[in-house]
């Protein structure tokens, strides 16, 4: 059994799927998205965040930090603690609800992962995972409910410029998974001042049987407080509007 780093559990979330959701954050991604919500999840190993603001001075910070400034993000689990996290949650998975385990990139932890799918599952459990799709395993993929998959730019360079790869991979991923006739909802992050190529990311999915749906998310900037805790350096842009949303909403369309 492998343990794995969890860096965080949420409950009740609307955003990850299908239903009401318990969402899984694990460690670890091998992209740096400049605009990441979750820079947190994004180094493999725990990591100490320091809110400023929060710091009241009162020197105890080698007892711990009770003000919350001081944060640890990632902690050792194995995949019978995540279940345990999960089971009082499994009332709520109406409508077709469930576990989605997202990050970070949880394939990244493969074999901790599947042991937390395999667990979920003989609970009767649904399963999604939420990816960047850079990696691919077949018997993971093939054990989901479906699978949430990022195409975040069109364009390769331009890919790469922001997110620190190019997307050669992940268009062939996105084939590869198509293939497997396993649900996926496709997903990209809305950041204006970007040539992301919206059009042509639509155009693509709509050549793909599988796709059940494609999300346009608008970003937001709730990473940022999070980076400047971690010491990272802060790219800002700009919120989407929501005339800027409903202009790209038309290539959104699946079938
Ligand atoms: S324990 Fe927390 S509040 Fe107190 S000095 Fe340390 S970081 Fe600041
Ligand atoms: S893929 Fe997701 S978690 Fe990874 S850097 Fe990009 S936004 Fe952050």
């Amino acid at each position: 059994m492998a343990d794995g780093i969890i860096a965080d559990i949420q409950r009740a979330s609307f955003h990850d799927g299908y239903g009401i959701r318990t969402t899984v954050f694990f460690k670890g991604c091998p992209l740096r998205c400049e605009w990441c919500h979750n820079p947190e999840c994004i180094s493999p190993r725990p990591q100490q965040l320091f809110y400023a603001d929060k710091c009241i001075g009162c020197g105890g910070c080698a007892e711990g930090c009770y003000a919350g400034a001081r944060v640890v993000c990632g902690r050792e689990m194995t995949a019978a603690e995540v279940l345990e996290q999960i089971l009082p949650d499994r009332p709520y998975y109406r409508d077709g609800g469930g576990v989605t385990f997202s990050g970070g990139e949880p394939l990244m932890q493969r074999e901790f992962l599947a042991e937390c799918i395999a667990l979920c599952k003989e609970a009767g459990i649904s399963c999604a995972v939420e990816t960047c799709l850079l990696y691919f395993d077949e018997d993971i993929f093939r054990s989901l409910d479906f699978v949430m998959a990022d195409l975040k730019i069109w364009d390769s360079a331009t890919h790469k410029k922001y997110t620190g790869v190019g997307n050669e991979r992940i268009i062939e991923n996105f084939k590869r998974l198509n293939a497997l006739a396993v649900p996926i909802i496709a997903r990209t992050p809305v950041i204006p001042g970007i040539d992301q190529g919206i059009d042509r990311i639509g155009e693509f999915l709509r050549s793909l049987d599988n796709v059940k749906k494609y999300e346009l998310l608008p970003y937001h900037s709730m990473g940022n407080a999070k980076r400047v805790a971690l010491g990272e350096p802060l790219t800002e842009f700009s919120v989407p509007d929501k005339e800027y949303m409903k202009e790209l909403e038309k290539y959104a369309y699946i079938r």
